[in-house]
Parts: C-alpha cells; sequence; structure tokens
C-alpha cells in the first residue's frame, strides 16, 4: 500500500511554508482529516493497520482514541478488528473516559491516533485507561512522524517521543519531515511567503 500516495491524493500532504504547533517551520504538512472526509479510504487504511496487527498476533478487545483527531481513525480501526471503540476526551491535566464509556479490569485496550507526532496525547490517554483498570496492548496510528518508532521501522525513537518503549507501534508509514527553527529556515530566507498554521484553524 502506497500511502504517501492515498495521502497526496486526499491532498491530505500538504506542500508550502508552515508553521508548526512546536513553533518550528516546515515545508510539508500532514493534515489526516482529509484523508479520513472519505470514508472509503479510512477504511481501507485502517483493514491494512488492523492486519499489522493481528499479524503480530496482538489480542485486543477495544480501540480508544483521543479527542478530537484520534476519533474517525480509532472508530474505523475498531470496525477493521471487529472490536469495539471509545475515545477519550481533554480534562485538566490530561485525559478522560466520559459518556458513560466503560472500561473493565485487564480489558485489552489499543490507543488509535491518526498522527502519532511525539505520542504526547496516545500517551495521557494511555494513562487514564490504565488507572481505570485497563491494560495498553499497543498503540496505533495511520501515520507516524518518524520520533517515536513503529514496529517494523529500523529508525530508532528520538529522545522527545512520550510512547513507552515496552508497548509496540503500529503505523502505516513514517512522514519524516525537515523542521526548522524560525531563524534559521531555508523557506523564510527564501522568502516564499509567510509560515501558515494549518492545524485545526485553517
Ligand atoms: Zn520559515
Amino acid at each position: 500500500m502506497d500511502v504517501e500516495q492515498i495521502y497526496k491524493d486526499a491532498n491530505a500532504l500538504l506542500e508550502g511554508h508552515f508553521l508548526l504547533a512546536s513553533g518550528n517551520h516546515s515545508a510539508r504538512y500532514l493534515q489526516s482529516a482529509k484523508v479520513l472526509e472519505w470514508p472509503q479510504k479510512a477504511a481501507e487504511l485502517t483493514d491494512a493497520l488492523a492486519a499489522m496487527i493481528r499479524n503480530a498476533g496482538i489480542e485486543v478487545d477495544t480501540v480508544c482514541a483521543p479527542a478530537l483527531g484520534g476519533v474517525i481513525a480509532g472508530y474505523e480501526l475498531a470496525r477493521s478488528l471487529g472490536v469495539r471503540s471509545v475515545f477519550v476526551e481533554k480534562v485538566e491535566g490530561g485525559m478522560a473516559l466520559r459518556r458513560g464509556f466503560e472500561i473493565s479490569q485487564g480489558e485489552k485496550v489499543i490507543i488509535c491516533e491518526d498522527i502519532i507526532t511525539t505520542g504526547g496525547s496516545a500517551f495521557k490517554a494511555a494513562e487514564a485507561i490504565e488507572a481505570l483498570g485497563g491494560e495498553i496492548v499497543a498503540f496505533a496510528s495511520l501515520a507516524n512522524r518518524g520520533i517515536c518508532k513503529r514496529v517494523g521501522s529500523t529508525v530508532d525513537a528520538k529522545h522527545t517521543c512520550a510512547l513507552p518503549e515496552d508497548t509496540p507501534l503500529f503505523a502505516l508509514d513514517d512522514f519524516t519531515f525537515e523542521m526548522y527553527p524560525p531563524d534559521a529556515c531555508p523557506l523564510c530566507s527564501a522568502s516564499i511567503g509567510k509560515a501558515i498554521k494549518p492545524g485545526s484553524k485553517g
């Protein structure tokens, strides 16, 4: 599966001059929401992700996504795996399971995101599930930004990765983009226009 091509076809792999949440600049930006506009494409991607998880022999009862970004990917992955889907939401100091969702003692849970960058939100989601007695059997993501190490990749995790080393991360592909501090950005000095913030606002 050519994941990069699927993202390009959905205009989800943006090229230009972007201001990232970290404050750095980049020439490329992944907008997974654009791929997930198409339920058939989402299903194709999560079917492939589910196959990786099954082939690794991971047993799972439930997929949990951190809202908002992970919800669609998590729901589709649960459908592909034939299991339950829940999500956690941001609250003061972390994430919480609300809306009557429950986790039983020892329930095997995969935390699913659309994109893993440092894995910060996924880690907070995992903490919330573990506090309720769930067992985190894996992390999963459509795309991995190359900071955390995914199963099958030879690239080591960077020190900024928030995910625990002893829990596998399944992702379809690595998208490792060059990032520049604003005062050393070649795109700024080439004056191809001010960096724009795509994120959830754009
Ligand atoms: Zn720049």
